[in-house]
């Protein structure tokens, strides 16, 4: 049974479990097995059903969406499926998470591109800078890859926001290992990374590496990481000053309870005045401040 959470607009559907990939830090394969793919009619049928009862925004959930269907081995992919849930009349938005670089097929680039309802983000991990340390990651894929994947992703989808997910200070990870993890973060320009200092997970390879990285050396890289991705992430923010963006309308702002809040198809967080007859609904929104990880403004016709 798929584990579904909802707030009554978006809601989570699960499409596999479990994990293949054996990443040395990571426990996830150990405690949820091998990849297991829910049939697509199966998917399907729990997505028309969501739309029935008025969710707007669907989001696909697996730890490697990816390679979804691989294992029912009938030719069923993820780009296939994105493209049937395209098809679900009440569904206005798509979403998945999470995408494996090694396993991004150009199929999955095209079905983003056209799928009108696929929301132009993707959150693409690429966890460390340094080729030597991908590979002691197991993660297969090298620094140039990984660049020239998100070049392609771009060329193709121009609209598109990238966030991802950053590991620092793996076992023996060097200032240079750390500098390609900067280069990275400059060349790519993602919208939001979320980064986390390495820990230890008893029954990782990881976990028994030498070298571990002293923890003040970890935080310094870890604030070098911040202040580079912050000032990166207000630039591209920075560009959405007087656009008209689309918003789906998810509630009431917690701390203000006339001001709305909802999410453009890029994932940013938009704020601004209106009531709550709103919640649900497709607006646009004219964006008149910015901030490191909002926007604010207000609702035009
Ligand atoms: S980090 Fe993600 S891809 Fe790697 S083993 Fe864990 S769940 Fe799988």
């Amino acid at each position: 049974m798929a584990i579904v959470r909802k707030d009554g607009v978006k809601a989570w559907v699960t499409v596999m479990y479990g994990c293949n990939n054996f990443c040395s830090y990571c426990i996830v394969p150990y405690v949820r097995g091998r990849e297991r793919s829910r049939t697509m009619d199966n998917i399907l049928e729990e997505v028309r059903m969501l739309g029935c009862q008025g969710f707007k925004e669907i989001t696909l959930l697996g730890q490697n969406v990816n390679s979804y269907g691989k294992d029912i081995g009938d030719g069923t992919s993820f780009a296939g499926l994105i493209r049937e849930v395209n098809k679900v009349p009440e569904i206005e938005r798509i979403r998945f998470t999470t995408s494996h670089p090694k396993d991004l097929s150009d199929e999955l680039i095209y079905a983003i591109r056209d799928c009108e309802k696929v929301c132009e983000h993707l959150h693409l991990p690429f966890q460390a800078g340094s080729t030597r340390i991908l590979k002691m990651m197991n993660r297969k894929y090298t620094k140039e890859d990984y660049i020239n994947l998100a070049s392609k992703i771009k060329e193709n989808i121009p609209d598109i926001t990238l966030t991802t997910d950053i590991i620092v200070g793996f076992p023996g990870e060097t200032e240079e290992d750390f500098l390609d993890t900067l280069d990275i973060l400059e060349k790519v320009r993602f919208d939001n990374a979320f980064t986390f200092l390495y820990s230890k997970r008893t029954g990782t390879p990881a976990a028994k590496m030498e070298q571990q990285v002293p923890e003040e050396v970890k935080k310094d890289r870890f604030q070098r990481l911040l202040a580079t991705q912050n000032r990166i992430s207000k630039e591209l923010n920075d560009m959405f000053l007087g656009k008209v963006v689309e918003v789906l309308v998810e509630g009431v702002s917690k701390t203000n309870d006339e001001i709305l809040t909802g999410r453009t198809r890029g994932n940013k967080v938009v704020n601004f005045k209106g009531d709550s007859t709103l919640i649900g609904q497709l607006v646009n929104v004219k964006i008149d401040t910015v901030k490191t990880w909002s926007l604010e403004g207000n609702v035009v016709k």
